[in-house]
């Protein structure tokens, strides 16, 4: 999950549950005899992913350089029998898992990197890693992915399809998605869905999605303003015009159809000679404000300068394609994920946080998919899953709970 600035939010907070967790990890998942067995090798192996998420977070990597928890994931992946192929889009992991019988491909998705931060790391398994922790989860997000593979892998004769499990590097730069596409992660076999998830500052034992819009989209632009005159000045009014087109954005936003909303930053602000260059990023909600907003960069900032200068804007949409989950997939997956969790453990999600985006949605650009928040916090403990915040910290029940969802969901898919 990409951060776009620094905003004290806590987007999902309120939806916290005081329900514990305990309960519903007993129960099989679904019931029945595959059930059965997914939930035995849970209750055998709890311990074992505990330990294998403690090491990831103890070496954590950032995008691009994730060599080491790629090759500890294909290691496990192959042991588990998988075929695995490596260095997919930079250290990208596709481990492939056939199952008994024919039926669809479908992929599940797990992110990989960490995060630069100085701060000092609150739990006992710190990073060792001067500079760089897992304060986004993602440590989690791949130790689910295994405990996923491997409940699967212990049914794969019952199993009617194939898993395609990706496991991305470089979400953070929002760049790894998109490196796998163009190294072809779905050539062969070709999914037809998609699933993942994400820590969020629920309370553990819940998770949550919603059909369509979930996560803003990010884009880029770049103005350059040229001619005679003071350029710096012009450039001060292009950017303060560029500013009102959405830089104040609300904590939080409210999905309504469509959901319409604009954040944008200048990241960069230079002035050379006869020439001054601003460059940022906007994050929009829907199609709609995309289009505004490109429209707005593109034609209407002359205004803003002076005679003998001019405005070139361009635009440069879908960096991130913004999380926008398949309607009736959705249903589908939520209703799965209920029967693992209890249904009231799964929640709706009914806002979209401007500040982060996901570049899950450049999977779901190609196929339909679902993505899931994923509760970590607990209260009780003064534990807050606030992705990107310092004082991140997880509650690692969280592993089998995203598990036993997960495996549900992909379970239910493969039945469709
Ligand atoms: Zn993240």
């Amino acid at each position: 999950m990409t951060f776009a600035r620094t905003l004290s939010l806590c987007f999902l907070a309120t939806l916290a549950c005081r329900q514990s967790p305990a309960g519903v990890l007993l129960a099989p998942i679904p019931p029945g005899p595959v059930g059965d067995q997914l939930q035995s090798v849970l209750v055998r192996d709890s311990a074992r992913f505990v330990e294998f998420r403690r090491d990831l977070h103890r070496h954590p990597e950032v995008s691009g350089s994730e060599q080491r928890t790629a090759a500890v994931v294909a290691t496990a992946m192959r042991q588990l029998g998988l075929e695995v192929r490596t260095g997919v889009g930079g250290h990208g992991v596709v481990a492939i898992l056939r199952g008994g019988r024919s039926g669809p491909v479908i992929a599940y998705r797990a992110d990989m990197d960490a995060v630069p931060s100085a701060a000092p790391d609150p739990v006992d398994f710190r990073s060792l890693t001067p500079g760089i922790r897992h304060i986004c989860g993602h440590d989690l997000h791949t130790t689910i992915g295994l405990a996923v593979a491997t409940m699967m892998r212990q049914v794969r004769d019952s199993l009617t399809g194939t898993v395609v499990f990706v496991f991305q590097p470089a979400e953070e730069r929002a760049t790894g998605a998109n490196a796998m596409l163009a190294d072809n992660v779905f050539a062969s076999p070709t999914p037809t869905a998609i699933y993942g998830l994400h820590t969020a500052p629920y309370e553990v034992g819940r998770i949550a999605t919603t059909p369509g819009p979930m996560m803003a989209g990010r884009d880029r632009f770049e103005v350059t303003i040229s001619g005679a005159g003071d350029l710096s000045a012009a450039a001060d009014a292009v950017a303060a015009r560029l500013l009102t087109l959405g830089t104040i954005g609300p904590e939080q936003v409210t999905i309504s159809q469509p959901p319409d909303f604009v954040l944008l930053q200048v990241t960069s602000r230079n002035v050379s000679g006869t020439q001054a260059r601003l460059q940022g990023e906007v994050r929009v909600a829907s199609a709609a404000s995309r289009a505004r907003t490109r429209t707005a960069i593109t034609q209407g900032l002359s205004s803003a300068v002076a005679a003998g200068i001019t405005v070139a804007g361009t635009y440069e949409p879908m960096t991130i394609a913004g999380v926008t989950n398949d309607t009736v997939l959705a249903d589908r997956a939520a209703e799965a994920a209920g029967v693992a969790l209890g249904a009231s453990n799964v929640a709706r999600v009914t806002t979209i946080p401007p500040a982060f985006s996901e570049d899950f949605g450049s999977f779901q650009a190609r196929i339909p998919g679902v993505f899931f928040y994923l509760g970590v916090s607990n209260a009780s403990r003064g534990w807050v899953g606030q992705p990107h915040a310092p004082e991140y910290v997880a509650d690692e029940r969280a592993i089998q709970v995203g598990a036993r969802a997960m495996a549900a969901v992909l379970l239910d898919a493969l039945s469709r």
